[in-house]
């Protein structure tokens, strides 16, 4: 994918915010410091649109990117924080509720895991929602260059298998350092974005 344009449209705090509109759009979730923005970066060749790691304690936001003026990238803050307080994270929990049950522009999730370890439990909670949502979810198994390359396998087998993977949903091996896996990623994104 030819990347002509990619800004941010707005951090979206309350569902009333999510933009309108008839363009379709991905979702990008995953665990805090799993390479989400790195990912974001890279697919879309810009440096740092997407910004590292949210601090806890900031406002938790759906960051809605517009890519060449057709789509949305939809970068969901990363879970695992428990630094949030018990309100904050129950007002937080409806709004992610209102975006998956209900938006009608996503087509998909990219969920990131990291190549190098079994899913966690959070991982798993996560994917399963999605599925209760029957949402179509592209798994991204991130810093592959961390991890020889005649070892891939066995660790996407190990992903599968923690995950208990609809086998209508695709893995993605994927580095930020090399490029790896990047037309993959966009191939399997724009199957679900356009088809
Ligand atoms: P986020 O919190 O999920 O947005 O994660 P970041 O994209 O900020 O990445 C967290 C850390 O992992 C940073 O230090 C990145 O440089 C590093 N990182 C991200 N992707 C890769 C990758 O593909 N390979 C390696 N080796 N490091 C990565």
């Amino acid at each position: 994918m030819k990347i002509n344009s990619a800004e941010i449209v707005i951090s979206a705090a309350k569902p009333h915010q999510f933009p309108a509109g008839p363009f379709p759009e991905v979702a990008l979730s995953g665990r805090s410091n799993v390479g989400k923005s790195s990912f974001i970066n890279t697919v879309l060749g810009r440096k740092s649109l997407a910004r590292t790691s949210q601090r806890p304690g900031k406002t938790q936001t759906l960051n809605f990117y517009f890519i060449n003026e057709r789509f949305h990238f939809v970068d969901v803050p990363g879970y695992g924080y428990a630094k949030v307080s018990k309100s904050e994270r129950e007002a937080w929990g409806k709004v992610m509720e209102v975006y998956f049950q209900e938006r009608e522009q996503l087509k998909g999730v990219v969920q990131l895991i990291d190549i190098r370890h079994k899913p966690t439990e959070d991982d798993t909670m996560m994917y399963d929602w999605l599925k209760y949502h029957e949402h179509p979810v592209i798994i991204i198994a991130t810093k592959a260059d961390k991890v020889p390359r005649g070892k891939w396998d066995k660790h996407v087998k190990i992903i599968k298998e923690h995950l208990n993977m609809d086998p209508n949903d695709k893995v993605v091996v994927f580095s930020s350092e090399t490029g790896a896996g990047k037309d993959k990623a966009w191939k399997e994104m724009e199957n679900l974005l356009f088809s």
